[in-house]
């Protein structure tokens, strides 16, 4: 079994360095929507963003290289395969959050929920990082983290504690629940809060971040905790209060 085919008839996704464009020529398994599409020709419609700095711009924290990689390579990755993913799903017309909103978490639906979650992630993880900014919350957001924890030092202290008990590969994420109050939660693999019907804890993340080995392991290595506090001190708040208001 070839690469694709072993993809298409397990549904496992295509997560990692290469871009996998065997799949592009393909047919999904079971797919009976859409015509014949050229070679070179992508499915769905979802692009890589824009990063809004250089790749060395969060340096010593975070190394350039692994940037590089990380977004070039892996989430380049996830939104070539979330593209494909489409082809023939019944909520290939939607939007990413309403993608995310809808996903059942069939089998089926596999690859598709590792790259539409993977393409969510990395475009928020992107966005909460700076080299500017501040970098202590600020106005309602600030309001928000004491409200619901106390102080930034007690958040920083639970978000921190949340990623280094990840087991594997996951992300860590600060959201917004029902009644608009903070809390903080994990999810494996590219899952995220807004996956309403496989989240254990559905929410609208403010705030995420990566602990996938990927994210860190070229600079740290083992040393998770170390990445944990490199982050803490890259995260831009004025963004992250910015995600605030755009979902309320
Ligand atoms: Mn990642």
């Amino acid at each position: 079994m070839d690469r694709r085919n072993f993809v298409l008839k397990t549904g496992v996704a295509v997560l990692g360095l290469t871009a996998a464009p065997g799949l592009v020529n393909g047919k999904p398994a079971g797919s009976t929507a859409g015509a014949a599409v050229e070679p070179g020709q992508a499915y769905g419609h979802f692009e890589l963003p824009k990063l809004d700095y250089a790749y060395n711009a969060l340096e010593p924290h975070l190394d350039a290289q692994t940037m590089e990689i990380h977004y070039s390579k892996h989430h380049a990755g996830y939104v070539t395969n979330l593209n494909n993913a489409l082809h023939g799903h019944p909520l290939a017309n939607l939007g990413l959050n309403d993608i995310l909103k809808n996903l059942t978490p069939d089998a089926a639906n596999a690859a598709l929920r590792n790259n539409a979650g993977g393409h969510f992630n990395h475009s928020l993880f992107w966005k909460v990082l700076t080299p500017g900014g501040a970098n202590r919350p600020v106005g309602a957001v600030s309001d928000a983290v004491n409200a619901q924890f106390g102080s930034y030092e007690e958040f920083a202290n639970q978000f921190g504690t949340a990623a280094t008990k990840v087991f594997g590969s996951g992300w860590v994420w600060l959201n917004l629940d029902a009644e608009n109050k903070l809390f903080i939660s994990t999810t494996p693999n590219q899952d995220n809060p807004v996956m309403t019907k496989i989240a254990e804890k559905p929410g609208r993340p403010i705030l995420g971040l990566d602990v996938w080995e990927h994210a860190y392991y070229l600079k740290f290595q083992n040393r998770r905790k170390e990445y944990i506090d490199a982050f803490m001190g890259l995260i831009n708040w004025d963004t992250v209060g910015a995600n605030m208001a755009s979902w309320r």
